[in-house]
């Protein structure tokens, strides 16, 4: 009888040796399943039979290699916190495998804390539980607020512990992912000069991302362009949802699109530009508001490793390069607009939005104000509660003539304020997993307290624009003795 898992069909496998370790995943002590993506799951075509629930728990551990897997460590570079590190890789994550949804859509399998590769360096290869537990609430949250975004499978809890700040039990959390490619392993070819990898893996990334372009001339051109789009629009879309991802580097940057590795991330609540959650970030490099600009900065990496095969001709290839990224700011700009319009209600565009908008996120972090909270205090359903008196601002002259200014606007749209309002809802979330919730789940589960938050939790941000009954608490932003200045540090 088969394993009971899914049907693999890999082919990073299939690249020269030296893009991967072949690697098992080190066995953990009584593995625990302590969450199962039951939807996720089935999309995969994972096959889950009571009776081998236990094979389950074994397999998502790694503890047994289901069929048809062939698992490996990816080798990467990367910049960390704009140092180049020629090595990176896999330190304690292994691909089992890639599997094809029946609506042939191709997915990474990957266990992260799934023990030592040849990446790991002076790491233990594994992953306290809380940062599982963190990475599988918010990266699901992520996927229901319509950002592209690596999913999570499954936590396991064992009965291992590693050491931290404290001794903290492990876990492994399995991860779906377009895949992992990132712009690190790029940098990782190209920093060696190996040009054909570059080439195998700038083909392989065409063929299984960009199929499209696949047979155009200037292909790798393309892959820039494109790259840099989808990423302009993650970021834009973080933005938008006040989305911080803490560790920006070039290594966690997926050539997908796709949000990956979350650490010390977190979304913001009341409004500060300069939020940073990440401990080790002193300078601020991956604070809020400069990710557009840090993207930018790391698809300028990509660009450079790209150098050697955008054109024999190494001027000529740093001039693509270069006409290229100069689109970034506007691009990013745009999409940022769109996405930020659409919160205000505004399906059309005017020159003032951009005013309109930043005016608000000034009063905002002005007032205090939650950023998610403030969002959805400017819906009103009919035109009667339409008025600054229903206003969750401050009254001020300030916040009166800017609600004026986003009338007057409003007026232009030439659609009803229940429409404007229907539109805004859909946008503009009411539950987001915030930090302190995520803290009381990480608490509950690590003391072995039972899952009720992570249900929770899980429950509402799958629906994140939908009240439900009572989950007040989940809107609310922290009390004073509930707000987490840092986020989780030992990952
Ligand atoms: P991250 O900060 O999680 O993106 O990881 C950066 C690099 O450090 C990657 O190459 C990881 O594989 C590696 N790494 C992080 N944590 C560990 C660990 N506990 N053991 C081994 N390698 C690790
Ligand atoms: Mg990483």
């Amino acid at each position: 009888m088969k394993t009971p898992f899914l049907d693999f069909s890999n082919t990073y496998v299939n690249l020269p040796d030296h893009f991967f370790q072949r690697i098992k995943p080190q066995k953990v002590k009584n593995p625990k399943l302590l969450k199962l993506n039951l939807n996720l799951a089935k999309s995969l075509g994972l096959r889950i039979e009571d009776s081998c629930h236990i094979s389950i728990d074994e397999i998502l551990s790694g503890n047994k290699l289901p069929e048809g897997a062939d698992p490996i460590a990816m080798a990467y570079a990367g910049h960390q916190f704009g140092n180049f590190v020629p090595s990176l890789g896999d330190g304690r994550a292994i691909l089992l495998g890639e599997v094809l949804t029946p609506k042939n859509k191709r997915f990474d399998v990957q266990l992260k804390g799934a023990g030592i590769t040849k990446f790991s360096r002076s790491g233990d290869g594994r992953a306290p539980l809380g940062p599982v537990i963190r990475e599988y609430i918010v990266s699901e949250a992520m996927h229901h607020l319509g950002i592209p975004t690596t999913r999570s499978l499954s936590i396991i809890k064992s009965d291992d512990f590693i050491q931290r700040e404290e001794s903290f039990p492990c876990g492994v959390l399995s991860r779906v992912a377009s895949s992992h490619i990132r712009i690190g392993t790029f940098e990782y070819f190209s920093y060696r000069k190996d040009i054909n990898s570059l080439k195998l893996l700038a083909d392989y990334t065409i063929n299984r991302h960009f199929p499209s372009i696949k047979r155009k001339k200037n292909k790798y051109q393309r892959l820039l362009i494109k790259v840099q789009s989808i990423n302009a629009e993650l970021v834009a879309k973080w933005m938008a949802v006040g989305f911080i991802h803490g560790v920006m580097n070039t290594d966690n940057t997926s050539i997908s699109g796709e949000t990956i590795d979350y650490g010390p991330c977190a979304f913001m609540d009341y409004y500060d530009p300069n939020k940073v959650y990440s401990y080790i970030d002193h300078q601020g490099r991956y604070s809020y508001i400069n990710q557009g600009k840090i993207m930018f900065w790391n698809l300028s990496k990509f660009a450079e490793s790209l150098i050697p095969i955008l054109d024999k001709d190494s001027d000529i290839a740093r001039n693509i390069a270069v006409d290229v990224l100069k689109n970034f700011p506007r691009i990013f700009e745009e999409k940022w607009l769109d996405k930020m319009r659409e919160k205000f209600g505004f399906s059309s565009k005017f020159k003032d939005d951009y005013k309109i908008i930043s005016e608000f996120l000034n009063l905002i972090k002005k007032e205090g104000l939650d950023y998610t909270k403030a969002f959805r205090s400017l819906i009103f359903d009919n035109d009667e509660d339409f008025s600054f008196s229903n206003f969750d601002f401050k009254d001020s002259i300030a916040s009166k003539e800017w609600f004026n200014s986003w009338k007057t606007r409003l007026h232009k749209e030439k659609k009803d304020i229940q429409n404007i309002s229907k539109s805004m809802k859909k946008i503009n979330p009411i539950y987001i997993p915030r930090n302190h919730i995520i803290e009381k789940v990480i608490n509950e589960l690590v003391q072995g307290k039972g899952n009720n938050m992570l249900e929770k939790i899980l429950e509402l941000t799958e629906k994140p624009y939908t009240y439900q009954k009572d989950s007040k608490y989940f809107e609310l932003p922290p009390s004073p003795s509930e707000e987490v200045t840092n986020t989780f540090c030992g990952t």
